[in-house]
């Protein structure tokens, strides 16, 4: 925990993509109290060098080495550019670093994750993988060190400021807010029809293509009951799920008194990540308020599980637990790309999820590479199912 009265100095892991730059946006909103040390993208040269001059930070990294000689050219030469895992592993536990942001899509940020953890530095999540895939070993992990795992998603960062350190024995329920997606209201019957540009627009949130037809799916509401589950160490009966389509309540917190605390803000990423990098602090900042006469109304209704299998899936998976949240995610990931790619239908999605689900085998205690093989064997097995 730094002094309060210095910046946290923050390494972005993934900080071309989406959420990687909201958090650049909350630099620039809060520069006294978070200060970005290192950057790390996939493959966007001239983002991310934009980026590596803005905040002039010393060490930076591109996933993809063939784009290192030509980031090299755009930066001051004093920076260290470092390339590939383990170059993620180098930012992910630089001895300056007191939070490292984990906002890496797929199963890149895992290793890096844990060797933060393993340096004795919290870690912000917002890539789903590193929960689902990995969420006992991670929290197992981060107890061990006595380090914070800080969750970026606006549902997750709603039932921790709801929760506040109270342990899962006060807890009756969470509450996962879910817009419903664009097809909330389309007929069952019309959902095999559904093309990626109508799935591609969702109606509350700005974000990229993979979670946008996640939202559609609703896998995207899965994977979080999944990682609610290990973030706030709770069985899968206690998550639940309430479709709430203006997505002004992120989230909510049902006690054992039936009492209920619930967080609520206007729909803008930054929200949930300045709390993630100001935690335990609330720093004042220029993002809009909330309006309830505006509002007028919030509704809530009841989510359709039969007609969005994902749910059902997600929490057969997360109960099951082992190797099959894994499997379960990476289905899922091969199967969007197809879709995006219009060779798979919408419900061909779930489906191909259900039957690779079920072919692949299930390890009850995995270590990380057995997380990581089942990881790769349900891409395959995908693959082949779709094809
Ligand atoms: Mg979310």
């Amino acid at each position: 925990m730094p002094h309060p009265d210095r910046p946290k100095n923050v390494v972005v892991l993934g900080s071309t993509g989406s959420i990687g730059e909201s958090s650049l946006k909350v630099a620039r909103d809060i520069p006294g109290r978070m200060k970005v040390v290192g950057l790390a993208a996939n493959r966007s040269i001239d983002g991310l060098a934009s980026q590596i001059n803005e905040f002039e930070v010393q060490q930076g990294c591109l996933y993809d080495p063939t784009g290192l000689e030509a980031l090299s050219i755009q930066v001051s030469p004093g920076v260290t550019l470092h390339t590939g895992e383990e170059g993620l592993i180098e930012l992910a536990t630089m001895p300056e670093a007191d939070l490292v942001l984990i906002a890496i899509v797929g199963v890149a940020g895992l290793r890096p994750a844990l060797a933060a953890i393993e340096a004795g530095k919290d870690i912000a999540v917002a890539s789903k993988e590193i929960l689902v895939m990995a969420g006992e070993t991670v929290m197992k992990a981060a107890r061990e060190k006595g380090v914070r795992v800080l969750p970026v998603d606006s549902e997750h960062n709603a039932i921790f400021q709801c929760l506040e350190d109270r342990s899962s024995e006060d807890v009756s329920r969470l509450i996962l807010t879910a817009s419903g997606g664009p097809f909330r209201e389309l007929p069952a019957g019309q959902l095999a029809e559904v093309k990626k540009a109508q799935a591609l627009k969702h109606p509350t949130w700005e974000m990229g293509q993979k979670i946008t037809i996640d939202s559609a799916t609703l896998f995207n509401k899965g994977l979080e009951m999944i990682e609610a589950r290990w973030l706030f160490d709770i069985e899968m009966a206690r998550v639940d799920v309430i479709v709430h389509p203006q997505s002004i309540v992120h989230s909510m917190v049902e006690f054992i008194d039936s009492s209920i605390l619930a967080q609520l803000s206007t729909t803008d990423m930054c929200f949930p990540i300045q709390y993630a990098i100001t935690w335990p602090e609330r720093v004042p900042n220029t993002l809009a308020p909330l309006d309830f006469a505006a509002l007028a109304r919030l509704d809530f209704e009841a989510p359709r599980w039969d007609d969005f299998p994902a749910l059902n899936l997600a929490k057969e998976a997360g109960t099951k637990g082992g190797t099959l949240p894994a499997v379960m995610n990476a289905a899922n990931e091969v199967a969007v790309a197809a879709f995006l790619r219009e060779e798979l239908s919408f419900p061909g999605i779930w489906e191909t999820v259900e039957k690779t689900m079920n072919t692949i085998a299930w390890i009850e205690n995995p270590g990380l590479d057995a997380i990581i093989n089942a990881d790769l064997e349900a891409r395959s097995k995908a693959k082949e199912l779709i094809s």
